[in-house]
């Protein structure tokens, strides 16, 4: 296309009646107008920030085919029944098919019949299946987690190194890499290895506002848990756990307190997986609790709440895992439980990687990872300067913003623990040292005999989880450190005897102020904001009506057999319910209305609006 050409395109008029949007989000527009010129683009957006419509929509303005590369073979099915069900020819190619499937897929694309494909990275270069390519017109390539290519990421695909040969090969057509996470090294990469030309980044800012964080320390962690669940009775979240089989014990016991809760990991069948997944996604299941196997790729907008029982390594892990919440815009909580085990859990498997060279970036960003959990300021600004953004002032939607900590002079309480690690010649893990300081008769002390140091039982005034917060601290300041080496076990430092001898004031935030963070936590529990539209214009939602669309919804994708939100997102939803469209130029007003939806559905939805008027 010309540039005269794409300058002439009515863009906004496609978005209306496509997707049924009214306005274009950052950068999406010139994202479009660029690629429509023919130029490369690599897209940096949060998750949820509207990556697809940038490639989705050139590919129904342009001639020829728009490729999209993904490795996620769940989006691709979404994204094609989405896609379809808004009137856009388009197809998907992966090992889901069978052979007849495929063959037909193959005659249908010679004849043009398809806007989009989205083709699996390992489909692409088997089969002679690029010089097929070669023989159709190709609009656009588009390159979905395009991170996957950086050795630097933190889910580099070796397959997605091959993409290079794909410049080579069509060296006219524009390509658009695209990614939710990428700092600035594998940023570099993306552009350097898929060898694009006068390549334009578009750097989205990666702020979800929506989405409160919290941190909560590790320790009867079902108990917390439990807290946080209840609170959303029939609401959708994902519990990530670090093993297999702690996703199989957390099923069990939700399901006995009364929950719909499943499972899910790689070590499941994929019938089973894939059912799991449609199920959460038709809202049949509201809780899965789930190894880092499942969520790439699920469009589910109204996911509620994201807890990550135990710690992933890295912080791009983390945003990405907690970014599946809220992605309607409405407010969504995320809570991290964070302990020293799952620290240790890391480092361990951090042994087995033979690349010291690798080992070395795996440990940076899992200190990146502690230091966010362990933090006392507002973790928005350290998540966005990780994600080198420029934070700006405090969040006001994360634990330490609602609750800012509070300092007391905690000498004694360092003097204390000082003490029994050195009468224990430094044998004491953080664990067995909180039950020293409490005086506790555990089975580890017991075995030891610790009852005899003199300091046993000398902090009994302090819980535990207020010793756990001040032994963290104190190994921040360097007043004690963790041997990784010899069982963990706590060493001292030159800082312990400064503290000793009275020559170092020991500054600890105060537990109680962490304590009343939480607490408020439980009860703000449902602040409802909405971010995209101004206090003023806004309406409030019937609720009787809302619960009457998602019924009707929920029978129309059974009668089309397919997933809820192909019909419409809560979001739309909750606009109708709010706004009550009385006829179909109003109903094609709400966000996510198109043209091809309102043919199809209006009718339906406007005869039940009618009845709450
Ligand atoms: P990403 O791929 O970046 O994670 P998606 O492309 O799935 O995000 O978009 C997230 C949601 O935002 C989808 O429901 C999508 O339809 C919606 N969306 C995208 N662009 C717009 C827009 N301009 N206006 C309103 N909603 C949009
Ligand atoms: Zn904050």
């Amino acid at each position: 296309m010309t540039d005269i050409q794409a300058d002439q395109v009515d863009l906004s008029a496609l978005l209306q009646q496509y997707f049924g949007y009214n306005s274009f989000r950052t950068h999406q527009k010139e994202i479009i107008q660029r690629t429509l010129k023919g130029e490369d683009s690599v897209v940096l957006m949060p998750t949820g920030g509207g990556k697809s419509l940038c490639y989705q929509l050139p590919a129904v303005v342009l001639d020829g085919l728009t490729v999209v590369v993904s490795p996620l073979i769940a989006l691709m099915k979404d994204q094609v029944q989405s896609l379809v069900a808004n009137g856009i020819a388009a197809a998907y190619l992966n090992s889901s098919l069978t052979s007849s499937q495929e063959a037909k897929l193959i005659t249908r694309l010679q004849s043009n019949s398809y806007k989009l494909l989205y083709v699996a990275p390992e489909r692409l270069f088997a089969r002679g299946f690029l010089s097929f390519l070669s023989q159709l017109r190709i609009g656009l390539f588009a390159i979905d987690e395009a991170h996957c290519i950086s050795t630097w990421g933190h889910h580099f695909r070796p397959d997605y190194k091959r993409l290079s040969i794909l410049k080579k090969q069509f060296p006219g057509t524009p390509f658009m890499a695209l990614t939710a996470t990428a700092d600035k090294a594998v940023r570099r990469d993306i552009g350097d290895l898929l060898l694009l030309k006068n390549h334009k980044y578009y750097i989205s800012s990666f702020d979800r506002p929506n989405l409160s964080l919290a941190v909560l320390p590790g320790q009867k962690k079902w108990e917390q848990l439990f807290q946080i669940v209840q609170k959303y009775p029939e609401e959708s979240g994902i519990i990530y756990c670090g093993s297999r089989a702690t996703t199989e014990k957390l099923a069990d016991k939700l399901r006995n307190a009364g929950k719909k809760a499943v499972c899910y990991h790689a070590g499941l069948n994929p019938s089973i997986r894939s059912k799991t997944q449609d199920q959460f996604i038709q809202g049949d299941v509201d809780i899965v609790c789930a190894t880092i196997a499942f969520g790439m790729g699920i469009d589910k907008a109204n996911i509620r709440f994201v807890v990550h029982y135990n710690m992933p390594g890295n912080l791009e892990s983390l945003y990405q895992e907690i970014g599946r919440a809220g992605r309607d815009g409405q407010a969504a909580e995320t809570v991290l439980f964070y302990s020293y085990r799952d620290v240790q859990t890391h480092l361990g498997f951090m042994e087995d990687v033979d690349d010291s060279g690798y080992r070395s970036i795996l440990a940076a960003k899992l200190k990146r990872m502690q230091e966010y959990a362990e933090a006392q300021v507002c973790r928005r600004k350290i998540l966005l300067s990780y994600f080198s953004e420029s934070p700006g002032p405090d969040c006001g939607n994360c634990d330490v913003c609602k609750n800012p900590p509070e300092y007391f002079d905690g000498s004694i309480e360092a003097k204390k623990a000082i003490s029994a690690i050195a009468r224990s010649q430094e044998k004491l893990s953080v664990s067995v040292l909180i039950e020293v300081l409490k005086g506790q008769y555990s089975q580890k002390v017991k075995d030891k005999n610790w009852q005899i140091l003199k300091t046993f039982g000398a902090g009994r005034e302090h819980s535990l989880f207020a010793w756990q917060l001040y032994l963290q601290q104190m190994i921040q300041q360097g007043i004690m450190e963790i041997d990784y080496r010899d069982h963990n076990n706590l060493k001292l430092t030159t800082v312990s005897e400064r503290v000793l001898k009275g020559e170092s004031v020991v500054n600890l935030v105060k537990f109680e102020t962490i304590k009343i963070r939480q607490e408020e936590q439980k009860k703000k529990a449902k602040l409802k904001i909405k971010i995209d539209l101004p206090d003023d214009l806004k309406l409030p939602i019937d609720p009787k009506l809302f619960e009457a669309l998602k019924e009707l919804r929920k029978e129309i994708a059974m009668e089309i057999r397919k997933p809820a939100f192909v019909v419409f997102s809560d979001a739309s939803l909750e606009e109708m319910a709010a706004n009550k469209p009385l006829n179909q130029e109003q109903f094609l007003k709400i966000n996510g209305v198109g043209k091809y939806k309102s043919n199809r559905y209006a009718k339906e939805f406007l005869d039940l609006i009618q009845k709450f008027l």
